[in-house]
């Protein structure tokens, strides 16, 4: 008796793509085929059972509900999701060819483009393939925040996205309102958002100093005269007339009372472990956040790590410094994990105590893509001007 032949033969394992991927679609990571296959498979499917514009509200999100297996309200926003995905068509072909979006992914983008004029959704189309284009290996996906926060830049140069109607303001485009409730009030300003930022940094320093709640610290600022000193860092490329706010976005400086001090920004070694005012604005405009994946504690709130540490021979230089949050920090300091740096493209390549590596982009308004993509914005605003619905043109003019 003889054992019939093994014609079965194993596939070969999948190997390590040669160029840059994100690291949950490594096909030779644990789950890379299954996180494309699961994003691929939801597309398809969902596809088959789109309700068309036509069809009666109730009776078609009921159906796409039933059919998906999930609540009714999460059917309508996967629709928004996936349908305003055909008015992202870059977008749209770049996911098929890698996918890269999964179901809370297309929900964010449709919640974020409910209303947007048409002739904006070019500008995001191209922004969101730039996000999902990966530049290096194993590098980390960028998550529902960075969707949200790459479409928010974009419409805040175009829309007001305050909820207040405009003849609730003054003149000068400010509001001041006090509302009470009984033992309560509430205070609530529009503003310049540079004059906030300001504010917002001496309640917090005040705060912080005295271990006290920020609203706590906002009144004895006020009412018993309590004084603090606070920077805010604006960057402006040079030779432009658009400024950036972190968590804010591009901003003009016309509009704030601050006294204005100008700094030129690049590499920077200095002598002794304490950095210096001008490597921790570099480093808040190269990172932009803690570096460890998906962190949004802002790189200002965050600390600077000597890669090198200086006791053992390691420079204060903005080539061996990065922003990392506190809770991060922790885990380097308890050797949980490491990292490797390369100042040159700025990306933080991850070290993992289980041996496992991840690569994270700087997010910065001077990482490169970044800074090219406001370039683009201003010269796409120039070039079409007469087409976007600027609310007030003089503020947000680029053409000087
Ligand atoms: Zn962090």
């Amino acid at each position: 008796m003889t054992t019939p032949p093994d014609n079965t033969t194993n596939p070969p394992p999948p190997t390590e793509p040669t160029g840059p991927y994100f690291a949950p679609l490594n096909p030779a990571g644990p789950l890379g085929e299954y996180v494309a296959i699961r994003n691929e498979f939801f597309w398809k499917a969902i596809h088959r059972v789109l309700p068309t514009p036509g069809d009666d509200v109730d009776i078609a999100f009921s159906a796409l509900a039933r059919n998906l297996d999930v609540s009714r309200d999460r059917a309508e926003k996967l629709y928004h999701g996936v349908a305003r995905m055909a008015s992202l068509p870059k977008l749209a072909a770049h996911h098929e060819r890698g996918w890269y979006l999964d179901d809370n992914r297309l929900v964010v983008i449709g919640q974020m483009l409910i209303g947007v004029d048409d002739h904006l959704l070019h500008l995001i189309d191209d922004a969101l393939v730039r996000l999902f284009t990966p530049t290096r290996k194993n590098q980390v996906l960028p998550d529902t925040s960075r969707v949200r926060k790459v479409i928010r830049e974009i419409l805040y140069q175009y829309y007001d996205l305050t909820e207040d109607a405009p003849e609730d303001c003054e003149e000068d485009g400010t509001r001041y309102r006090m509302d009470h409730r009984g033992q309560n009030s509430f205070l609530n300003v529009r503003m310049d958002g540079v004059d906030a930022e300001a504010i917002h940094e001496h309640i917090r320093k005040h705060a912080k100093a005295n271990n006290c709640s920020f609203t706590k610290a906002m009144v004895d600022l006020i009412l018993n005269g309590s004084k603090t000193t606070v920077v805010v860092n604006v960057f402006k490329p040079e030779g432009e007339s658009m400024a950036y706010l972190p968590e804010h976005g591009v901003v003009t400086l016309d509009n704030t009372d601050l006294e204005i001090i100008e700094r030129q920004l690049g590499p920077d070694r200095v002598e002794g472990y304490v950095p210096t005012a001008a490597q921790r604005a570099f480093i808040e405009a190269r990172d932009g956040t803690c570096r460890r994946a998906h962190c949004t504690v802002p790189a200002k709130y965050a600390q600077l790590d000597h890669r090198v540490e200086y006791g053992e021979g390691g420079e204060t230089s903005t080539d061996n410094l990065i922003a990392v949050c506190q809770h991060h920090h922790n885990a380097k300091t308890d050797r949980r994990c490491d990292y490797l740096f390369d100042p040159i493209t700025g990306f933080v390549y991850w070290l993992f105590e289980d041996g496992t590596w991840e690569s994270t982009e700087p997010q910065g308004i001077m990482a490169q893509r970044w800074r090219q993509t406001i370039a683009q914005r201003a010269d796409q605003l120039v070039a079409e001007r007469n087409l976007i619905p600027l609310p007030e043109p003089e503020e947000t003019s680029f053409a000087d």
